[in-house]
């Protein structure tokens, strides 16, 4: 490879194959170079399941990154004076102002030949602004239906016999990025799957993500003062049986949430939290009385998203990957390299989860999750559907 260094290639590979090409027309300031650069960043990271494209400017270059599997990874490096052109194209698809580069701005892109959205966001930095590009709908996993989670199959079994329950909530929970809106869909679609229509099944969300079909989705607009609370009301009484909530996000959102699932319907939502007991434990926080919480949550299913290894990894050893990690396998595996993987030895994700389900006769509460996070994350290692590393990266490291 013959080119300057700030045009180089991010990593030990090349750029894929599309950018190549026009990492060596933003060299020759070719006038079309930002419409097609971008156009192909958005078209590429559609076909490679990224969820983010990150542009961030720095001394010498625009450094162009995206998300796969939850990861970010470098994508292409562009020389520094083509950054403002890149950022002008995005501003004019987004509907955002193109002069004002001192604010933040969000804006949104719709791709008609895809029927999805990517939302826009730009920050000025000391290097010029950087923008975030979100593609909503995107990853491929929010196409799943319930069986092709991958869940651990008492945890399926589990969520399956609540969802065909008439009231009760039921928690997904998890942090940032753990899959827990897609499961709540792939919730939903079990749902209109059973009932073969024959339950009214309604959404409020923020944003919604994905459109379901045979469920009245409905998104929240805090600018006209339509939040969570309010909206949830408005909702109750248009007499549903199925409600999933996008996410309950505070103590007004979780008591109404909480009192339909006490009335007679069944409440599907998300909520942030480490793990099961974790998530009773802070609905007690907020000020949700211990009453409602043991009689209105049917089931709590915690869960994280692993990265899978991708079929170009090896085998590792235990004593040099895995135990000194905290992780007591037998055997492992390591990552390799192809094209397949953009060179990052893993492709798709798979579910780690626990579940608790409520008793209210129960004295014990919280009771203990029937299945830890921890000994489904090693049965994966010891499958070696992915490694040591990938479970300590996301859960930590394990309990002592
Ligand atoms: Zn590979």
């Amino acid at each position: 490879m013959n080119r300057p260094s700030s045009v180089a290639a991010m990593g030990n590979q090349g750029p894929p194959a599309p950018f190549a090409a026009l990492v060596d027309r933003a060299a020759r300031r070719d006038p079309q170079f930002a419409t097609d650069f971008v156009s192909t960043v958005l078209r590429s990271a559609r076909d490679a399941g990224a969820s983010d494209v990150h542009l961030d400017p720095t001394t010498d270059a625009l450094d162009v990154r995206w998300r796969l599997d939850g990861v970010l990874q470098p994508l292409v490096r562009l020389p520094r004076e083509v950054a403002a052109n890149v950022t002008a194209r995005l501003k004019v698809l987004a509907g955002l102002l193109t002069y004002e580069s001192a604010l933040p701005q969000e804006g949104r892109i719709w791709d008609d030949t895809l029927r999805a959205e990517v939302r826009v966001s730009t920050f000025p930095t000391l290097y010029g602004e950087r923008s975030v590009l979100r593609l909503l709908g995107a990853s491929r996993e929010s196409l799943d239906s319930l069986d092709d989670l991958a869940m651990p199959s008492d945890v399926l079994c589990e969520l399956e016999r609540n969802l065909s329950a008439t009231s009760g909530a039921i928690l997904i929970v998890g942090p940032a990025g753990s899959g827990k809106t897609t499961s709540a869909y792939a919730c939903l679609r079990h749902i209109v799957a059973r009932s073969g229509g024959g339950r009214s099944i309604a959404s409020l969300e923020d944003p919604i993500e994905v459109a379901v079909n045979g469920v009245a989705q409905t998104q929240v607009n805090a600018a006209v003062e339509f939040d969570m609370a309010t909206g949830l009301r408005s909702l109750l009484r248009l007499d549903p049986e199925v409600i999933l909530i996008g996410e309950m996000r505070d103590r007004p959102t979780a008591e109404i949430a909480l009192q339909a699932a006490l009335t007679g319907q069944l409440v599907v939502t998300t909520f942030h939290a480490g793990d099961c007991r974790d998530a009773l434990n802070r609905l007690l926080d907020i000020g949700i009385p211990t009453y409602a919480v043991r009689n209105a949550v049917r089931l709590v299913v915690a869960q994280r998203l692993l990265r899978r290894l991708c079929k170009c990894a090896g085998p590792g050893d235990p004593d040099r990957d895995a135990r000194p990690l905290g992780l007591n396998v037998t055997q492992c595996r390591i990552p390799g390299a192809c094209d397949d993987c953009h060179h990052t030895g893993f492709r798709g994700r798979t579910l780690v989860a626990e579940y608790q389900t409520i008793s209210s006769s129960n004295p014990e509460f919280p009771q203990p999750a029937a299945h830890g996070l921890w000994s489904s994350a090693q049965a994966l290692v010891e499958r070696g559907t992915t490694t040591a590393a990938e479970v300590v990266r996301v859960l930590g490291l394990p309990p002592t």
